[in-house]
């Protein structure tokens, strides 16, 4: 099985997607669908999928989150950071309708919120209000909060303009 090949997909599914939550059996449709002839059998695409080997490589190298909600239905979400600083800025001045959604990939856990999403904190180490989300997003919503704060204190000839 070419691995590298099923993860080429799974990224294209996921940023296509930008956030998908259910069966696992739809996760490894949209991927298979996705890679055409190419694509191997459903089970063996799912078996990968559930591997928690393959989350850890998938999560590293191709910034894509994969995770089993406590519900048993799975989360596929990209973890790419926007490409521009206006809308990384544009992603953290908003904020989603329910405090019980990520605000990375907008999941809503609803109840189950107080188990799936952690606090973002700031940099004293304070809870920010309102911010809660999912251990796999916090990474990149870290690393996007990081980059604005840093283009604001080093701002460049362009973004004076
Ligand atoms: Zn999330």
């Amino acid at each position: 099985m070419n691995t590298e090949n099923i993860n080429r997909h799974v990224q294209a599914v996921a940023i296509q997607f930008i956030s998908y939550r259910g069966p696992i059996n739809s996760m490894s449709n949209y991927v298979a669908g996705s890679m055409g002839d190419a694509a191997p059998d459903i089970e063996l695409l799912t078996n990968y999928l559930r591997k928690p080997e393959t989350h850890e490589e998938l999560l590293l190298r191709w910034d894509i989150g994969i995770w089993r909600n406590t519900a048993g239905d799975w989360s596929l979400v990209s973890l790419a950071a926007p490409s521009s600083i206006e809308q990384m800025k544009y992603r953290l001045e908003h904020f989603p309708t329910s405090n019980t959604q990520c605000r990375w990939c907008l999941q809503d856990a609803k109840r189950l919120a107080h188990i799936e999403l952690i606090p973002e904190k700031d940099i004293h180490g304070n809870p920010v209000d309102n911010s809660w989300l999912h251990k796999h997003c916090m990474r990149p919503w870290l690393t996007m909060r990081n980059q604005v704060a840093r283009a604001q204190t080093h701002p460049t000839k362009e973004s004076l303009i």
